[in-house]
C-alpha cells in the first residue's frame, strides 16, 4: 500500500474510533515534517518556521485522533500551536529555566541524600522523583513517564523521562513510603500520563493503593481522555468506579476545539459512572488568551458536567516563553468570564511557585 493510502486508512480509522488506544499511540505523528504534510501546510516550512533544536530536545508526538481536530492549512490553529515545535523555542528568554517548578532540583538533591527536605518543609521527593510531596495530605506519584501527546509548553519537556519507561520496582518502594506515612489521605496518579499504563497494570496499582487504609482518595491527572478518547475503556471506568477510594478525575483541555464528539462521549462515560471530572487548562498566548476562547471552553465543559478547576499561569520553562500571557491579561480575562458564565464555570487562576505550600492564587493587588 502506498504511503498516502496507509495514511488515509489510519486517518479514517482514527476518525471512526475503530482503533485501540494502544494502536493510536503507535500511529501517532512523530515529526514536524509529517505533521506539516498531514495538515497540508507548506512542506518546506517557509510559512511555518520550526526549531530543529526544540524538536530534538522534545520530539513531536501527536496522535491522529488529536490531529484530525486541527484545521488543515491553518498555521494559527489553536490545537496545532500546542504541538508545533515553533522557531521561538530556540529563544533564551530571561527568567525561563529548565526546572521552573523546582522538581528536578528535588530529584538531584535526592541523589545526595536518601530522603531530602528542601527549604520548604512540605516538599519531599522520594524514589528518584517518582513520589513527590509538595502539599499537605496529598502526594503525587509519577505512574508513567510517557504521555499521549507532547505539549510544547510543558515543564516536563526537560525531564529525563526516558530513564525509566516501565512500571518498575521503584513503584513498590513508593507504595511502601505512602503506607508508612499516615498523613497521606490522597494519592495523585500523574506523570507523564498515568493512563499510558494498561488497564491491567493500572488496576493492580489502584488495588495496591486502596489496600493502604489511611488513603481515602485517588486522583487521576490525565490528558488521555482528551487526546485519545478511546482510552476511556469500559474496563477503566469499572476499575475507577468500583474502587473503595473516592476517585476524582482531572483532565487537561485548553481549547473548545479539543472537545470533539468522541472526547465528549469519553468524558461522559466517566461522569455517568459517578466519577467527578474536573478540568485544568493552561493560559496560552494565541491559543486561549481571549475571553471568547475561554468562555467557549468553560461553557462546553459544564455542558457535559465537567467542572473547570484551574487555569494555570504558564510555568516559565525554557523554550516556552512565546506561550506566556501576562498576569494582568489573565486577571482581566477571569473578570470578563465571571460576567458571562455561572460561578461554577470559572476556574481558579493559579501559578506554581517552587517551595510554596499550595498553588498560588493569582489575584488583583
Ligand atoms: C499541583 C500539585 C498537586 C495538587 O494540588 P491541588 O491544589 O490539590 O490540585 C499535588 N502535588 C503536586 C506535586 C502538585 O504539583
Ligand atoms: S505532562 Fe501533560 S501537558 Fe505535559 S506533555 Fe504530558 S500531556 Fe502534555
Amino acid at each position: 500500500m502506498s504511503e498516502s493510502l496507509t495514511a488515509q486508512r489510519d486517518f479514517v480509522a482514527a476518525t471512526s474510533g475503530q482503533v485501540s488506544w494502544q494502536q493510536a499511540m503507535k500511529s501517532a505523528v512523530r515529526s514536524a515534517r509529517e505533521l506539516a504534510e498531514k495538515l497540508q501546510l507548506d512542506q518546506r516550512f517557509t510559512k511555518l518556521p520550526h526549531s530543529e533544536e526544540g524538536e530534538a530536545d522534545f520530539p513531536v508526538f501527536v496522535p491522529l485522533e488529536f490531529l484530525q481536530r486541527i484545521r488543515p492549512g491553518d498555521p494559527q490553529d489553536p490545537l496545532l500551536l500546542q504541538v508545533w515545535p515553533a522557531a521561538e523555542e530556540a529563544d533564551k528568554a530571561a527568567g525561563f529555566t529548565i526546572d521552573p517548578v523546582g522538581e528536578l532540583g528535588l530529584k538531584q538533591l535526592h541523589f545526595a541524600n536518601d530522603r531530602i527536605l528542601s527549604s520548604a518543609p512540605t516538599a519531599i521527593a522520594r524514589n528518584e522523583g517518582r513520589l513527590i510531596q509538595k502539599y499537605a495530605g496529598r502526594c503525587l506519584l509519577i505512574a508513567h513517564q510517557a504521555c499521549g501527546i507532547h505539549c510544547r509548553y510543558c515543564f516536563r519537556r526537560h525531564y529525563p523521562y526516558q530513564e525509566a519507561t516501565r512500571f518498575d520496582p521503584l513503584m513498590q518502594q513508593a507504595l511502601a513510603e505512602i503506607k508508612a506515612d499516615p498523613s497521606l489521605e490522597e494519592v495523585i496518579l500523574s506523570g507523564g500520563d498515568p493512563l499510558v499504563l494498561t488497564d491491567s497494570v493500572l488496576g493492580d496499582l489502584v488495588e495496591q493503593i486502596s489496600s493502604i487504609k489511611h488513603v481515602k482518595r485517588l486522583r487521576i491527572h490525565s490528558r488521555m481522555p482528551i487526546v485519545i478518547p478511546q482510552r476511556v475503556t469500559q474496563a477503566l471506568v469499572e476499575i475507577l468506579s468500583s474502587s473503595r477510594l473516592a476517585v476524582w478525575f482531572i483532565v487537561h483541555c485548553n481549547h473548545a476545539n479539543e472537545l470533539d464528539q468522541a472526547t465528549q462521549n469519553a468524558l461522559e462515560r466517566l461522569v455517568n459512572s459517578g466519577i467527578p471530572v474536573l478540568n485544568q487548562a493552561v493560559l496560552l498566548a494565541r491559543i486561549n488568551d481571549s475571553v471568547e476562547a475561554l468562555e467557549s471552553l468553560c461553557s462546553q465543559l459544564i455542558n457535559i458536567r465537567v467542572q473547570p478547576y484551574y487555569l494555570h499561569q504558564l510555568d516559565r520553562v525554557l523554550g516556552a516563553a512565546h506561550f506566556e500571557v501576562p498576569f494582568q491579561s489573565g486577571l482581566l480575562l477571569i473578570d470578563e468570564l465571571r460576567k458571562r458564565l455561572p460561578g461554577y464555570a470559572i476556574p481558579t487562576y493559579v501559578r506554581e511557585e517552587a517551595g510554596a505550600a499550595s498553588k498560588t492564587v493569582i489575584q488583583a493587588k
